[in-house]
């Protein structure tokens, strides 16, 4: 079953976009994956077609309204549609590794992009939308935040990466950071590969690689590396139990 993703904006002009190129834009030709838009503004019903109001209680910006984006997400998700419904949201759950996991694994997204100071929490109560940020730091709108985690997703799709490999001990994917990479020219401006990474002694390649980890993870991410520490101390004891 092809992974089928609609996604509701006032911009559908920048999809694909960057989906359209490169990996994911040739899985999106060749089927692998489907990407809908659905122009929000096509279910306004007033005479100016508009899709936002001033907020309730006051205050600076508009706000998008319930009604509009609500019959939207009916008719891009009728009854029976089993897909996740997310909202881009800087207030939502903060994006992991294994979210796009899950999301992949999902037969399609239903992804809301937001604009102004936000949407009336009614419709996000009502229709069940799961809000998903991409960071701690504020958009001008959901649509970029839509293109990335759509980039994280469709990678992960059957099929879309051409090695399999090279997802395995990536960033995220074991609790660490990954190990830096090195390529020829074996001298750049006088400085050499590391000399185990061609000595062609696979376990000292690998641990190499492993310790490299260790290290930037250490460094930058150690929240990651206590959750990591925490993760594999639990697996031990468990195994002996
Ligand atoms: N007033 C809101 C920000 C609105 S930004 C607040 O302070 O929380 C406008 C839209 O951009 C949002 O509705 C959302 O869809 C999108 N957006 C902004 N930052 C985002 C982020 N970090 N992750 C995901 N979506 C984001």
């Amino acid at each position: 079953m092809t992974f089928r993703a609609t996604v509701l904006t006032l911009y559908p002009e920048m999809f694909p976009g960057p989906l359209g190129l490169s990996l994911a834009g040739r899985a999106l030709a060749a089927g692998g994956w489907s990407l809908e838009t659905v122009q929000i503004r096509d279910f306004a019903n007033d005479r100016h077609r508009s899709v936002d109001d001033t907020p309730a209680g006051g205050g600076a910006g508009l706000v998008m309204r319930a009604d509009v984006l609500a019959r939207a997400i009916d008719h891009a998700a009728p009854g029976g549609d089993t897909r996740p419904r997310l909202l881009m949201s800087p207030r939502g759950t903060p994006l992991r590794q294994k979210h796009v996991r899950d999301l992949a694994a999902a037969p399609g997204l239903l992804i809301v992009c937001g604009r102004f100071e936000g949407i009336d929490q009614r419709v996000i109560d009502r229709r069940g939308l799961e809000e998903m940020s991409i960071g701690d730091f504020v958009l001008s709108g959901g649509e970029p935040a839509a293109l990335a985690l759509l980039d994280a997703v469709v990678r992960l799709l059957p099929g879309v990466m051409g090695n399999v490999e090279s997802g395995r001990d990536e960033s995220f994917e074991n609790g660490l950071l990954e190990h830096p990479h090195y390529t020829r020219p074996q001298m750049f401006e006088g400085e050499a590969i590391p000399d185990v990474l061609v000595s062609g002694d696979h376990a000292r390649v690998a641990a190499w690689r492993r310790s490299e980890a260790e290290r930037l993870t250490a460094q930058r991410r150690p929240d990651l590396l206590s959750a990591h520490r925490a993760g594999s101390a639990g697996k031990n004891s468990r195994s002996k139990a």
